[in-house]
């Protein structure tokens, strides 16, 4: 391992690349999200609450314009920040007609000198057309990043949590962005009702197998406004809390390849709203917390990754 921390932080990947900090400026472009209607005429994933998956952070508006600027001025007074990616964060950034997606993804790159695209979507909302305009945006000299939501790798789970696609899915859209040398990021959750950690681990040696460029871990956030809220209720499943969590997300590391960025390793849920788990460690402290047990474990990113 080259570097001091014992994985592949995102900010550091961001630093050394652009000589830097460069910071994401995360969006609402008014998606939606197919499995869960216009209006939530369907129920979605059982995990995903009002809000969908927009940061808490997030203003809901559709004012592009106000949010980039809004979120930009915040960045520059508080860290002084001069570099920025456009992060399309909310629900599925590519479900509407392309001709929609173009002039949105314009509008949006039109409103700063952003170095970076970044669309977060479904494996469902991804088509060779689609595909086709996000690679359009390399010309313009930007790296463009998709993420992908794959939660886990086993189908069982996915009809459990009512994700609305397969693990078949989810490879087919993962290869058309390859074949586009787009970068993709996955994103995972541990802790999902059902699964061990023996499943969480094939999750990962998947994962690990596809080599994405980046990953997000997310440890299971039960919400009030979810129907996961009414299945906790049984009593028949918990959110791991952080120590659980921490030793899922080394282990995790261990097997991953040493080059892919981790971009993000806990879940942000509305503290009103969040029922389990009761207790878990702030982002920051988490992460002091995984690093000073990697060191004393002699662990780090790729120790047991089978390439
Ligand atoms: S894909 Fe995202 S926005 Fe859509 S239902 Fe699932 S969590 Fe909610």
């Amino acid at each position: 391992m080259l570097h001091e921390e014992p994985f592949n932080k995102y900010s550091r990947y961001l630093k050394k690349k652009y000589g830097q900090p460069v910071y994401r400026v995360g969006i609402d472009a008014g998606f939606s999200c197919p499995n869960r209607g216009k209006d939530r005429g369907k129920p979605g994933c059982t995990y995903c609450g009002e809000n969908g998956s927009r940061a808490p952070y997030l203003g809901t508006g559709q004012n592009l314009k106000g949010q980039v600027d809004g979120t930009i001025s915040f960045l520059k007074d508080r860290y002084s920040a001069r570099l920025y990616i456009l992060y399309f964060q909310a629900f599925s950034g590519t479900f509407a007609p392309v001709s929609d997606l173009k002039r949105i993804y314009d509008y949006g790159l039109s409103l700063a000198p952003f170095r970076e695209l970044i669309v977060a979507t479904r494996p469902d909302c991804l088509d060779r057309k689609k595909a086709e305009l996000l690679a359009g945006y390399k010309n313009m000299g930007l790296d463009v990043w998709v993420e992908l939501g794959l939660q886990s790798c086993h189908n069982r789970a996915l009809t459990l949590i009512n994700r609305g696609h397969s693990v078949e899915q989810f490879v087919k859209a993962f290869n058309l962005l390859r074949e586009y040398d787009i970068k993709v990021t996955v994103h995972v959750i541990f802790g999902l009702p059902g699964e061990n950690w023996h499943d969480m681990q094939k999750t990962i040696k998947f994962v690990a197998s596809l080599r994405p460029e980046g990953l997000k871990i997310h440890n299971l956030n039960i919400s009030a406004d979810t129907a996961m809220y009414n299945e906790f209720l049984t009593g028949e499943f918990t959110a791991p809390l952080d120590l659980r969590h921490m030793d899922y997300t080394i282990r995790a590391l261990e097997m991953l390849p040493p080059e892919t960025i981790i971009m993000r390793l806990t879940t942000d849920t509305k503290h009103e709203k969040l029922v389990s788990p009761g207790y878990f460690i702030q982002k920051a402290k988490f992460y002091s917390l995984i690093i000073n047990e990697m060191k004393k474990r002699k662990s780090y990113q790729g120790k047991h990754f089978l390439s």
